[in-house]
C-alpha cells in the first residue's frame, strides 16, 4: 500500500470520530436523513463497497457463487416481493456472510403519495424489516436504500418517530452504478448495469465502465443488480480486476463514514440524589441536558 493511500485511510478513521454530535445537530444524527446520503467516504481510500439491488430472484444464486469464489463479502438491498418469492436464497446472502438491507417492499417511487399517506410507507419498509431483521446478526446494522434514488424530507420523521425504524441509517445513496456516459468518440467513461442490458451490451464492455469509474473515484460505494442473466458475468468481470489493483472489499456497515448517522444511546435517566445536592447521571452527560 502505497504512503499516501495510509494517510487516506488514516482520514477517513479521523473522520468518523468528529461528526455533528458534538454540534447537536440533531438532523445529522437522526438515522433516516431529510436527503439521501451522497457521501461514503470511500472515495480515495482504495475501498470498495458492492451493493446489489434488487433481489432476490433466480439469477442471485450465480452471483453469490461468484462472491463465494472470491472470497467477498457485498450488502444486499432487498426488495421484499422478491424476498417473499426466494425465501432460500434470501437466507443464503445471510448465511453467506453478506448484509441484508432494506430497499422496500414493492420498490416504488416514494414520491408525494408517501408524504399524503406515511402509513403506507412505514408499511413499505416494516415489511422488508421482518423479512431481513430474523437473519441478521444481533451486531449487524440497519441500512436502507429509496427505489430509484427518490426520496423526500418528510420521509425521515415520519421513520424516525418508530421504533424499530428509527435502527435504520439511509437513505444511501452509491458512488459508481448510476448512468453510462461516454466520450464523444465512444470511449467508455461509466456504466450502470441495467442500461448495459438494456443496449445489449456484454458483461467485459459493462466492465469497462464500472472500473473506470470507480478506477478515476478511488473506490466507492458500487450499485449493481443481482437480478439479470448477465449479473454474475460483470461481478467476474470487475472484482478480480479490482483485487489485482490492491482494493479493499467493505460491506456498508463497515463504512466509517456512515457510523455518525447511528441511533443515539437512549438518554441516561436522571437519578434524584439529595444527599449530593445536584441532579446525579448514571451516563455520559450530553450538554443539550446541562440548559
Ligand atoms: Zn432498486
Amino acid at each position: 500500500m502505497r504512503l499516501w493511500k495510509l494517510a487516506a485511510a488514516a482520514v477517513l478513521a479521523l473522520a468518523c470520530v468528529t461528526p455533528a454530535l458534538a454540534g447537536g445537530d440533531d438532523d445529522r444524527i437522526a438515522l433516516f436523513q431529510p436527503k439521501n446520503i451522497f457521501h461514503s467516504g470511500l472515495r480515495d481510500a482504495h475501498v470498495v463497497a458492492l451493493t446489489f439491488d434488487d433481489g432476490p430472484n433466480a439469477n442471485t444464486p450465480a452471483v453469490l457463487d461468484v462472491l463465494k469464489t472470491l472470497n467477498v463479502k457485498a450488502t444486499f438491498f432487498i426488495v421484499g416481493r422478491m424476498a417473499k418469492r426466494y425465501p432460500d436464497v434470501l437466507a443464503r446472502i445471510a448465511a453467506e456472510g453478506h448484509l441484508l438491507a432494506n430497499h422496500s417492499a414493492t420498490h416504488p417511487l416514494l414520491g408525494n403519495r408517501y408524504v399524503r399517506h406515511p402509513d403506507l410507507l412505514v408499511d413499505q419498509i416494516r415489511e422488508v424489516n421482518d423479512l431481513i431483521a430474523p437473519l441478521m446478526k444481533p451486531t449487524d446494522k440497519f441500512f436502507f436504500r429509496a427505489p430509484f434514488g427518490s426520496w423526500r424530507t418528510a420521509h425521515a420523521a415520519v421513520l424516525n418517530a418508530d421504533p424499530v425504524l428509527r435502527n435504520y441509517i439511509g437513505p444511501i445513496y452509491w458512488d459508481e452504478g448510476g448512468e453510462i456516459s461516454m466520450t464523444r468518440d465512444g470511449y467508455i467513461m461509466s456504466a450502470a448495469d441495467w442500461s448495459c442490458w438494456h443496449h445489449r451490451w456484454s458483461a467485459e464492455t459493462c466492465a469497462k465502465g464500472y472500473l473506470r469509474e470507480i478506477r478515476r473515484h478511488d473506490g466507492g460505494v458500487v450499485l449493481m443488480h443481482c437480478i439479470h442473466r448477465q449479473s454474475a458475468d460483470l461481478v467476474a468481470a470487475v472484482v478480480p480486476a479490482l483485487m489485482e489493483e490492491g482494493y479493499r472489499f467493505a460491506r456498508i456497515d463497515q463504512v466509517p463514514e456512515y457510523k455518525q448517522y447511528e441511533t443515539p444511546p437512549a438518554k441516561p435517566a436522571a437519578v434524584a440524589d439529595r444527599s449530593n445536592g445536584p441532579i446525579q447521571y448514571a451516563g455520559v452527560i450530553d450538554q443539550k441536558d446541562l440548559k
